[in-house]
Order: structure tokens, then C-alpha cells, then sequence
């Protein structure tokens, strides 16, 4: 496995997943890709603690992002944003004509579950957007803490994208009252680019059929509604290749076991955290922290793309600090089927390049 990609995703992916993707195609329409997407829907349940269904989407995340702003909002959409990934999900609900509201915190800090309490008492909204990983600034939001705020409100929906923590952090999606839980395959899932998928909720689903228009390739309704009737096949034609390599993955995951994902994912940033506190600071709030992926403040000033200039010649590749926050931040990810061994060696040549 040639390991390098540091980046929060895509990142790299094992040689026995990426096999997978050779597998020979099948009919979309036969029982082979029944069972497929069958098998995957059962182990992604498991990965979210959750009884609720899965569908699946050939596109990247924001395709599900798009599709579950513009499905489930009747009334009003409340997004609550800490950074770019929650901004995206504004900018998809005012190009959508949707109706919906922003709302932001400072870089670097999370979304409380006072200010979604505050946002909620207006009783303006029906749908609620919140990112769980924030991969521009990493900030964990409190998606449980906020899960038990929406609870007190009849009525609305919780959409989270969990695309940079899915498979990396514990998301317990019943527990914590969410009813689209959405991540990619390509980040702390170990996959391509090119597929995604959420949970969807009986509440969604109730709302979503009285939204009249839903779009047509995003329509979370009509995916839902083809999965149940057709068992557990897609509408359009998916990236069964995708499927292949994702059935396959999550088997790998179970077999590593859940806990000890989530638990190797924790050790890795807790050495990332170690060395930037040694080198530099931390730029997000140390109270959410994420476990995908740490956002370092560039305090010695160094030359963010020169440093990733180097590194690439040895083989790595780390991130320069997203929109605004270029060249005064950047991001070490640690998602995936990476180890702190692993970790370890790109910290050492990065120690070594800046003569540290
Ligand atoms: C990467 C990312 C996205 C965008 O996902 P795509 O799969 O590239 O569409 C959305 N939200 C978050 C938090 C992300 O990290």
C-alpha cells in the first residue's frame, strides 16, 4: 500500500479495496445487485447504530447534501455552520429555492446546542443542516448534545453530514436523533471518490412526500421508495464498482471492529495533537476536536505550500488550510486504514524538513 495522502480526503486506498473495484459488472437490475446493496445496507446500519434505511447515491457527498436540503424542507431551513462545508449547504438551499437561513459561529469554534435551542425557539424552521466534522476548521460538533435540543420540537428534521467522520468517529445516529446521516465513501471510509450515502429516517420520509419539488436525481423520496419496492435496487444505474469495494470494506471494518477504529483513529490525532502543541498550536476549539483530521495554526510562519513542496518529493502529501484559511493553517489528516505508525513516519520527514 503506498501511503501518502494526508489530505482529508480522497485518501489512500488499501490494494485489497481498490481490487475490488476490477470486480466484473453485473445487471443493476438482477438479484446479484439486490443482495449487494442488501449486504451494505446492513453493515452501514451497524457503522451508524441504526434501524433506520440506507440509501445510497452515485455522487460525492454533496450530492446527498443538496438532495436532503431540497427534499425534506417544507417550511424553513435552519443550516448552522462552523466553516466552508456548512456554508455549501446554504449556498445548495438558496440555488435550490429553498427557503433557509444561516447561521455561523467563528472559525475554529462548534455549533452549541444553546444556539440550536435558540435557532428552534423562533419555531421558523422545519429542517435543521449541521455538519459533524468540520474538515475546514476540525471542529467535532456536539451531534448528540444537538440531537436532544431537536428533540424537544415537534417535528423537525436533523440532517448531519458526516462526510469526514463517518468511519473514523462514533456516530450513534438513533441515539442522537438524526434522520440523514450522510458521509462519502472517499474519506475515513477508505474508498474512491464517486459514491455516498445517508440514513433516512420514517420522519424524513413522511416529510419529504409532502415537499412538492424534490429535484429528480437528488430526490431522497424517490430513491427511498425504489429501494423499498424494487428490493434494495437504486433508480439509475449506480457505480456498482463502488458497491463491490464498499460491501467489502465494511467487512473490513466489522472485522477490525468498530470500537477499535474509532479507538486507532482517536491514538492517531492524539499524536498529531502532541506534535502540533509541540511545534505550533492547535487552531480549533480543544473541546471538539476531531478525530479525522487536526487543524494546525501556522504560528512559525513557514511556507505551508513549500513544506508540502518537499514532502510530496518523499511521498506525502498533507493539506494547506482551506478558503480564507490558507497558508495560516494547515490540516494533517489521519482518517482510514491509516495506523500511528504511519502518522509517525510523515511526522518525522515533516520534523526533518523544517529542521525540528
Ligand atoms: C469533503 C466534504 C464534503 C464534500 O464531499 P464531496 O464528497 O466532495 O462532495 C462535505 N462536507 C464535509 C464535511 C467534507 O469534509
Amino acid at each position: 500500500m503506498s501511503k501518502k495522502l494526508f489530505v482529508p480526503g480522497p485518501i489512500d486506498v488499501s490494494e485489497d479495496v481498490l481490487g475490488k473495484m476490477a470486480t466484473q459488472v453485473i445487471s443493476h437490475r438482477g438479484i446479484e445487485a439486490s443482495k449487494l446493496q442488501e449486504n451494505i445496507t446492513k453493515n452501514l446500519q451497524k457503522l451508524f447504530f441504526t434501524k433506520n434505511d440506507i440509501l445510497l447515491s452515485t455522487s460525492s457527498g454533496s450530492g446527498l447534501m443538496e438532495g436532503s436540503i431540497r427534499s425534506c424542507t417544507l417550511k424553513r431551513a435552519a443550516v448552522l455552520s462552523c466553516g466552508s462545508f456548512g456554508d455549501r449547504w446554504y449556498k445548495m438551499g438558496i440555488s435550490n429555492g429553498v427557503p433557509v437561513d444561516l447561521f455561523k459561529v467563528e472559525l475554529g469554534k462548534a455549533i452549541e446546542p444553546e444556539m440550536v435551542d435558540k435557532v428552534l425557539s423562533t419555531n421558523k424552521y422545519d429542517t435543521i443542516m449541521v455538519t459533524h466534522n468540520e474538515t475546514s476548521t476540525g471542529i467535532a460538533n456536539p451531534i448528540k448534545e444537538i440531537g436532544d435540543v431537536i428533540k424537544k420540537y415537534d417535528d423537525i428534521v436533523y440532517c448531519v453530514d458526516t462526510v469526514s467522520s463517518a468511519g473514523g468517529m462514533k456516530i450513534e445516529v438513533d441515539k442522537s436523533n438524526i434522520d440523514i446521516c450522510l458521509t462519502s465513501v472517499q474519506k475515513a471510509l477508505g474508498l474512491p471518490p464517486g459514491m455516498s450515502l445517508c440514513t433516512f429516517s420514517e420522519k424524513a420520509r413522511q416529510r419529504a412526500e409532502k415537499v412538492p419539488n424534490r429535484g429528480y436525481y437528488f430526490d431522497l423520496l424517490s430513491i427511498y421508495e425504489y429501494m423499498k419496492n424494487k428490493n434494495y435496487q437504486y433508480p439509475s444505474t449506480p457505480s456498482l464498482s463502488h458497491m463491490f469495494a464498499l460491501n467489502f470494506q465494511l467487512k473490513k471494518i466489522l472485522k477490525e471492529g468498530l470500537e477499535n477504529r474509532f479507538k486507532r483513529h482517536e491514538e492517531m490525532a492524539k499524536v498529531v495533537r502532541l506534535w502540533a502543541c509541540e511545534h505550533f498550536q492547535i487552531f480549533t476549539d480543544v473541546n471538539y476536536l476531531s478525530n479525522t483530521l487536526t487543524v494546525i495554526k501556522n504560528t512559525q510562519g513557514i511556507s505551508v505550500s513549500n513544506l508540502n513542496k518537499k514532502l510530496q518529493e518523499r511521498g506525502f502529501l498533507i493539506a494547506n488550510g482551506y478558503g480564507d484559511l490558507k497558508e495560516k493553517t494547515f490540516r494533517i489528516s489521519h482518517m482510514g486504514d491509516y495506523t500511528v505508525e504511519d502518522i509517525n513516519e510523515l511526522l518525522i520527514n515533516i520534523d526533518d524538513i523544517l529542521g525540528f
